[in-house]
């Protein structure tokens, strides 16, 4: 019985700390779980510096995007891809779990260091999560990008994005 509950509860742990996937197409894997990890973990803490900092990001996204760095899905996509052919850096669909990122990213973030790539892929993600939770046109995920990339910088001393190539 007891081993039953011990097993119930390590379960029960793993998924109060499960956070998206990021599948292993992407080469930054690692770079991308720990952005993801950070932003989720200190969440409160970036939804207080966006709201102080005059992002206005409405609280039912704050919620949706939430969960998808929760439950959400990072995909790596070629370049041949149809919605990577035109250069973007990531797509993302309506309604859909998935922050797509196009494998040019991982050339243009190539020169970058590891707090750099990582608060780019927070970027990335959580703009392309925008677009996933209903934002089509660009200003919104725009919007959070910056949010997302002034917070990294205010918790993140020498944070830059001048080190990807565009
Ligand atoms: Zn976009």
């Amino acid at each position: 019985m007891k081993a039953i509950i011990l097993l119930l509860l390590l379960s029960m742990s793993s998924n109060l700390f499960a956070l998206a996937s990021v599948e292993s197409d992407c080469a930054d894997q690692n770079h991308i779980k720990e952005a993801i990890k950070q932003v989720f973990k200190k969440y409160g803490d970036f939804a207080g510096y966006q709201k102080n900092h005059g992002y206005k990001i409405p609280k039912t996204l704050m919620d949706c995007l939430k969960g998808k760095l929760k439950n959400g899905r990072v995909k790596c996509r070629a370049n041949t891809n149809p919605r990577c052919i035109t250069g973007a850096l990531g797509f993302a669909t309506a309604g859909s779990k998935n922050a797509n990122i196009c494998k040019r990213t991982e050339d243009v973030l190539s020169d970058c260091d590891q707090i750099d790539k990582r608060g780019s892929y927070a970027m990335l993600t959580m703009h392309e999560w925008t677009h996933a939770c209903g934002y089509i046109p660009e200003s919104q995920p725009e919007n959070v990008e910056e949010a997302v990339m002034d917070w990294w910088n205010s918790t993140h001393t020498g944070f830059s994005t001048n080190c990807a190539q565009r």
